[in-house]
């Protein structure tokens, strides 16, 4: 067994787990033991990374790729920010966590950066995206009963087809995508599906027992699909009227991604409450947030809901820096001006499988007729060459690279596809 080809950092290569005669271990060997021992709930493409830097990653055989996922959108700021790396080395030398049980000090800056970035007054700590999510339904519900007086047990929250906001049962609960719901029933009542973009459909199923409407103003999941430009607006429109709370799911589509603040920015509406994540987390360490005014934050009492690791100093620590680089290093405009450079090379594509392009910010997914056989051969393709993206559903190809990404970066990539979609047709 060779010893992986020198890297510019080898030192970090490889690091820790090695084969008996202490070799660090291939590629092959590190793949085949994942798959002997985790669970099959993925299917990532075999590139093995062992380093990042800004929008580079580095495998366990020394080869260089283009990041073009960035992690489904949670490393925004780079691979391995130098702040933010400081800012969690440091915090990590002091104290990593308190629980809830008592107070820390990373708390009360991270509150006041994230409502001073934002604009809500209440911030609600978690881990995950999915746990924000799930605080924003249980708020949700509990304004219903305790501010808007809904009868008990009869609150409704409307969501959209194509919809994703996690994996928990009562996520799944009101996902329109069967493989995400298949043998996991029983679900949780309480949701109703329209169709996104839809505002007549909205219309028609509001009623006094209405809550909340929870939406991604994109969907990334999806296929990054744009909604109509009145649809948020319309959708602000009939919660003011029908007294419904109003909240993105800007997990995703936040913090800059689509080269603004939060998607919802484009169309100038402000939510009732929004959940954050992925990107909070600077990439290094899982945050996520329920946002939210007073009315709606303060249907949370003590004990009502929390989590050992939600508001932990290291978190807290990290996510108060992964917001203030976005800003002190203009990642949010970067995004809309190499954002408008990706669209403008791909419109200048002329390829038969190209069925649609749709782009916002550094958000861009190319969608292929199904005659082309799947994006997976694509990004196996891409892959190949050097960028590293991920196919979403089966037809899109979604790229997504940080949101540092300079011009010949950008080209680099656009390259890269001309030729892959130049040799697979
Ligand atoms: C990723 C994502 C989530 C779930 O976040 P996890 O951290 O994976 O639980 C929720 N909503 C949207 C829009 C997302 O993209």
């Amino acid at each position: 067994m060779s010893r992986s080809k020198s890297t510019p950092s080898d030192s970090h290569s490889g690091a820790g787990i090695g084969n008996a005669t202490g070799h660090a271990l291939s590629a092959a060997e590190l793949i085949a033991i994942e798959q002997r021992i985790g669970a099959h709930n993925y299917k990532p493409l075999d590139v093995v990374i062992t380093r990042g830097e800004g929008c580079w990653v580095w495998d366990v055989e020394g080869t260089r790729y283009l990041d073009g996922l960035a992690a489904y959108g949670a490393v925004n700021q780079g691979h391995q920010h130098p702040r933010i790396v400081a800012a969690m080395t440091a915090q990590l030398g002091r104290m990593s966590l308190t629980s809830r049980a008592f107070r820390n000090d990373q708390l009360a800056p991270f509150y006041q950066e994230l409502s001073d970035f934002s604009g809500y007054t209440r911030v609600l700590p978690m881990n995950t995206g999915a746990e924000a999510v799930e605080t924003a339904l249980k708020a949700a519900r509990k304004w219903g009963y305790t501010v808007k007086g809904v009868p008990d047990g009869e609150a409704e929250i409307l969501v959209f087809d194509g919809n994703f906001a996690g994996r928990t049962i009562s996520i799944i609960s009101f996902s329109d995508d069967e493989q995400y719901r298949f043998g996991f029933g029983p679900f949780t009542p309480g949701f109703r599906i329209l169709p996104y973009g839809n505002l007549a459909a909205l219309e028609r199923a509001i009623t006094p027992n209405t809550v909340a409407v929870l939406l991604e103003p994109v969907q990334g999941e999806g296929g990054i699909i744009i909604p109509p430009a009145d649809f948020l607006p319309g959708v602000r429109a009939l919660c003011d009227q029908h007294r419904v709370l109003m909240i993105a799911d800007e997990i995703q589509s936040g913090l800059g991604r689509t080269g603004k603040r939060f998607a919802c920015d484009h169309a100038g509406v402000r939510p009732d409450a929004m959940t954050l994540g992925k990107a909070l987390s600077g990439g290094m360490y899982p945050v996520s947030a329920f946002l939210a005014d007073d009315e709606v934050m303060d249907v949370f009492g003590p004990g009502d809901h929390g989590s050992t690791f939600g508001g932990n100093p290291l978190g807290a620590a990290v996510a108060t820096e992964a917001i203030r680089v976005l800003q002190d290093e203009g990642m949010i405009d970067n995004a809309a001006a190499m954002g408008a450079r990706f669209a403008e090379a791909l419109d200048r594509f002329d390829f038969g499988s190209i069925r649609e392009v749709r782009q916002t910010g550094l958000w861009i997914g190319i969608e292929l007729w199904e005659q082309a056989g799947g994006a997976r051969r694509y990004t196996e393709d891409l892959r190949a060459r050097g960028v590293l993206c991920k196919e979403t559903h089966e037809h899109v190809i979604r790229i997504a690279p940080p949101l540092v990404i300079d011009e010949s970066q950008v080209d680099l990539t656009v390259d890269t596809l001309r030729a892959t979609f130049e040799s697979l047709g």
